[in-house]
């Protein structure tokens, strides 16, 4: 092929990110429930002479242009595994995926950049090849390549899908700057060893998804969800073995405590959409963006104007999920 070819990903939330102990890879073992929302970043692959990124779009600026941008590396693992020499590529990024938000845009970008150039190179890449490459750019990107509902096993990158059995829609607030991942998983280590509970961050339980949370997921009920995500309901057995063991407050999300430990203010996002009326509120994933679920359109609006009224946010996205795959477009 030698025009360009554009492939669309979507961003993710983790509806349960269960945290256990840290590996000897210095990686932690996860639960991790992916659901895929739709916003979308756009990755565009254009034949050139030399390697290129630019990027397009609100967040824009806080991208790097160079080789350690996912979507450059995604390029140069596809044309290893084939044997290609160095990728002459132009890859354009249109970017509306908050960066170092906890919902994996650099990850999607690696994604798209993957589909986007092994349909420009006429690579044919199997299925499964594509998942692997994408496991060894990040535990994120799998997901992103395979959408809609995941349970993420290992550090997030052995996927069993998920059914969604209905639209569900969320608020996401956005905030001022980013929280880099790495740093909250070292925090969420220091909490539990400082919390008393007695576990050392190597030995804990392994991580279980919640079953309430995943009945309510596949019964698309927002309701049900939002009582899973609050705690509510019953989650699993081990999620309480790990709030034994560390002695910090059950969340769904085991890395809040630390994103909000790290950003405080975090808190007041949260009490706010909630009083606005929110189903439930948590960080997603290592932050610092929020996400609220709503039971619908009209709430989706209450709860985005109340967070952008209240000062507590930079911005305010809505979205529903699950949103499909990575996908070429045209
Ligand atoms: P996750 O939820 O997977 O932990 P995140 O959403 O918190 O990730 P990203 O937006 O993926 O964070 O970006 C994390 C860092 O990765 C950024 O600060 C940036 O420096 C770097 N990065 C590399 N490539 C990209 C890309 N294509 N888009 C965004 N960030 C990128």
């Amino acid at each position: 092929m030698t025009g360009t070819v554009t492939a669309r990903v979507a961003a993710k939330v983790n509806v349960q990110l269960a945290v256990g102990g840290r590996r000897p890879d210095g990686f932690h073992d996860l639960a991790n429930v992916f659901l895929a929302v739709g916003l979308y970043d756009e990755v565009s692959a254009t034949p050139a002479d030399t390697p290129r990124i630019s990027v397009s779009g609100p967040y824009a600026e806080r991208v790097p242009l160079g080789d350690s941008n996912l979507a450059a590396r995604a390029a140069t693992a596809l044309a290893t595994w084939h044997g290609l020499p160095a990728p002459g590529v132009h890859l354009h990024i249109a970017k509306d995926i908050p960066v170092a938000g906890g919902m994996a845009g650099g990850s999607a970008d690696a994604a798209g950049a993957l589909l986007a150039c092994d349909a420009l190179w006429g690579t044919r890449t199997p299925r499964e090849q594509l998942l692997e490459l994408a496991a060894e750019l990040g535990s994120d990107v799998p997901f992103a390549l395979l959408g809609g509902a995941a349970l993420g096993r290992g550090r997030g990158e052995r996927l069993a899908p998920l059914p969604v059995g209905d639209t569900l829609h969320w608020v996401f607030a956005l905030a001022d700057g980013g929280l880099a991942t790495p740093a909250v998983y070292r925090e969420c280590d220091r909490l539990r060893e400082a919390s008393g509970g007695g576990a050392t961050v190597t030995d804990l339980p392994a991580p279980e998804p919640s079953r309430a949370l995943l009945d309510a997921l596949g019964a698309g009920d927002a309701r049900a969800l939002g009582a899973a995500l609050t705690g509510d309901t019953d989650t699993a057995g081990a999620a309480d073995r790990t709030t034994q063991a560390t002695g910090l407050p059950r969340c769904v999300n085991e890395l809040q405590p630390a994103a909000l430990s790290l950003y405080p203010a975090l808190a007041d996002t949260l009490a706010t959409g909630d009083a606005a009326g929110a189903l439930a509120g948590l960080v997603s994933g290592s932050g610092p963006t929020c996400a609220f679920l709503v039971p619908d359109v009209e709430s989706a609006d209450a709860v985005a104007a109340a967070l952008l009224g209240s000062g507590t946010c930079r911005d305010v996205r809505t979205a529903t999920a699950p949103a499909a795959g990575a996908t070429l477009l045209g």
